[in-house]
């Protein structure tokens, strides 16, 4: 099963396949995912999901669209929805109009690249063998209304568009600099307690609470109190607490293989690929289309010494088969993947080697160890100095000997120490592959030190200007994508990052980038830097509101979001070069923008210009961004 998306319980009208087959109302929990949507029995007392009533795949969906309630529909049956495919209509009633905005929204999303998508419907019920809408009396007679939207404006041409999903609302200006209180999570999808999951990768435990984790096994969750750190049971029977992120639902059956990396995209894989520099080198990563996948394979065939990667995108027939290139068709992906380490069969080359980062790259636990916080300075070796920054010197190191970890030695009287202590409990918690983890903090001497996960490839701005050269127009898309998919996070956690800029993000060595420095401007003890007239204060990176009227809000992100797209497209130029700060401000707040960088083509420029709107709530959210530039991405492909 894949992951989760949303899940609810409903009520389900009986679909009355007969015109004389009674209607009857019952109550099922809901699930969708990529592939499906799966209504089972429930058991309200014990609140237990029970027996799969009935599903139907996303493929196969047509539509899906409010509904006209009936008259005098009870309450229970007030905001229903339809979900349309070739059985006819699946009519179910959310509990409010918001519930069922939300699935509607997340629906069409997930059906919008289907082939057979109707440009009309019916907006009332079918019942006794008629539609109430028109009258007609064929259950598949053809809609009577027009959709506004064949995609139900979910455009693949990453046009703009409203919020994807309610957000809670962002706080428009915060009162004072004491530290915001941990927001609840958004919603969880995935696994819940009594579930089997499976190891990724290895862990070692580093707390006595720990429970060790070997690659390919399987674990039953037992308690998921902390989301970083679940109770989990191993096959002996051990206890202990792992990392969330360390393992994966036993889902589609893939994870336990090596050569499956599931959250890849098409460049990081050909990064990888191009590393490893191997004729034959592969791996399956999950396609942009949801749900199917992709075999991207190295070659150094034909005399091709550079090598180059290509990428397979793996089929299905109509009976439900897979093949690759030519139809050899297996019953599963693993099957197939055999095969073709053994056979090319259409395909380049066979597949020789598999690659994969799993076993190099462990993700970043959050915090080194349940419930750790407090570093013991004795266990981290200074290996060299990366940079200087705002607090101080930045330093590369190692912790217990072998993890990699930075290390920023705060110079005394830079930072409100305390404040930032305080906050530092709230930041361990944030967690996501596109921020800079951080691990904790020693705080026991002075200087005290702020521990954070290491990025080889170190910060963006460097990295745009010094490394690389004629960039795809993907890559640079991917960049911002990994930026905005963090910040998409840190909105979601109505968490203000204040500094968002090139210089404040990190790039590992896969070339994945990393927002880092969220929220600590406000525990910045310089004048300079935290007065929006001091010399330091990121006047360039700022919204009209911020420079006159110092209202941060998520919307003060976006600008500066649209800021640092401008600054990846134009590999790493300094914002309004010409300007001086007091000009920026006269200027910007008189309407004036960055000028469309040679790289960045109409559309992308209009997402900046988009994030530079004169009105803070005209601005799009990063949820919203996510998604138009994932489209631009998938076009791209
Ligand atoms: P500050 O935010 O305190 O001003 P920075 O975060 O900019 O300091 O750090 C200074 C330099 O150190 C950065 O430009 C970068 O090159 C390097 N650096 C900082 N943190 C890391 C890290 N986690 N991994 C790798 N390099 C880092
Ligand atoms: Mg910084």
């Amino acid at each position: 099963m894949s992951e989760k998306l949303l899940e609810d319980l409903f009520i389900k009208r009986s679909q009355q396949k007969k015109k004389t087959s009674p209607l009857n109302y019952k109550e099922r929990l809901f699930i969708l995912t990529q592939e499906k949507i799966s209504y089972y029995d429930y058991d309200i007392e014990k609140g237990k999901k029970k027996g799969l009533k009935g599903s139907v795949e996303i493929e196969k969906i047509k539509c899906v669209e409010t509904v006209c309630p009936e008259e005098n529909a009870p309450a229970e049956r007030q905001f229903p929805f339809q979900i349309v495919y070739d059985d006819g209509p699946l009519y179910i009633f959310a509990k409010t109009d918001e519930i069922r905005r939300e699935w509607i929204h997340k629906m069409k999303q997930v059906v919008r690249f289907n082939k057979d998508l109707l440009q009309k419907y019916h907006p009332c019920f079918w019942v006794d063998g008629v539609w109430l809408c028109c009258q007609q009396e064929v259950k598949q007679a053809l809609g009577c209304r027009v959709l506004e939207t064949k995609n139900g404006g979910f455009s693949t041409k990453g046009s703009r568009r409203k919020s994807r999903k309610p957000l809670p609302p962002t706080p428009e200006e915060e009162k004072s600099s004491r530290p915001l209180p941990p927001q609840p999570p958004p919603r969880q999808s995935g696994p819940a307690p009594g579930a089997t999951v499976i190891a990724e990768y290895e862990y070692t435990p580093v707390t006595e609470q720990d429970l060790e984790l070997r690659k390919g096994e399987e674990y039953t969750i037992l308690e998921m109190v902390d989301t970083n750190w679940w109770r989990a049971r191993d096959k002996f029977g051990n206890e202990g607490y792992i990392p969330s992120n360390y393992v994966i639902e036993a889902g589609n059956g893939l994870e336990r293989f090596d050569w499956y990396c599931k959250n890849m995209n098409r460049s990081q894989a050909e990064n990888l690929l191009k590393a490893e520099n191997k004729d034959g080198g592969f791996l399956v990563r999950d396609s942009s289309k949801a749900g199917k996948y992709t075999v991207s394979l190295f070659t150094k065939s034909g005399g091709d010494t550079a090598g180059s990667c290509r990428h397979y995108n793996i089929c299905t027939s109509p009976q439900g088969l897979f093949y690759l290139a030519e139809k050899h068709n297996f019953a599963t992906i693993p099957e197939l993947i055999t095969y073709h380490q053994h056979n090319a069969a259409g395909m380049v080359c066979r597949l020789k080697y598999i690659v994969s980062n799993r076993a190099r790259n462990a993700p970043s636990t959050a915090g080194l160890g349940y419930g750790v916080w407090e570093i013991d300075p004795r266990h981290l070796t200074f290996i060299k100095e990366l940079g200087d920054g705002q607090f101080g010197v930045v330093k590369y190191g190692k912790w217990q000997g072998q993890h990699d970890v930075a290390i920023k030695m705060i110079k005394e009287g830079s930072m409100s120490e305390d404040d930032f202590i305080e906050e530092a409990k709230v930041m361990m918690k944030l967690r996501h592959e596109n921020l800079v983890q951080l691990y904790g903090v020693c705080t026991k001497q002075r200087p005290i030190y702020i521990v954070t996960e290491f990025l080889s490839n170190g910060c963006l701005l460097t990295y745009l200007r010094e490394s690389l050269n004629h960039p795809s127009p993907i890559l640079l898309l991917e960049m911002c994508k990994d930026v905005s998919e963090g910040m998409a996070y840190l909105e979601s956690q109505q968490y203000i990052h204040r500094d968002l800029a090139a210089r404040n993000c990190l790039v590992d060595a896969n070339g994945t980038v990393k927002v880092t420095d969220f929220g600590l401007s406000r525990y910045v003890l310089d004048d300079e830097y935290t007065s929006s007239v001091g010399s330091k204060f990121p006047v360039r990176w700022s919204p009209p509101e911020v420079l006159l009227y110092c209202k941060f809000s998520s919307k003060s992100d976006i600008w500066a979001f649209g800021v640092l797209m401008w600054e990846v497209y134009t590999l790493g130029r300094m914002p309004y070069e010409r300007l001086n700060n007091t000009e920026i401000v006269e200027k910007v707040s008189g309407g004036l923008r960055l000028y469309r960088p040679q790289l960045a083509n109409e559309r992308i420029y209009s997402i900046m210009t988009a994030c530079w709107h004169e009105k803070a709530e005209e601005r799009p959210t990063f949820q919203d961004l996510v998604g138009i530039i994932q489209d631009l991405l998938y076009e791209l492909q």
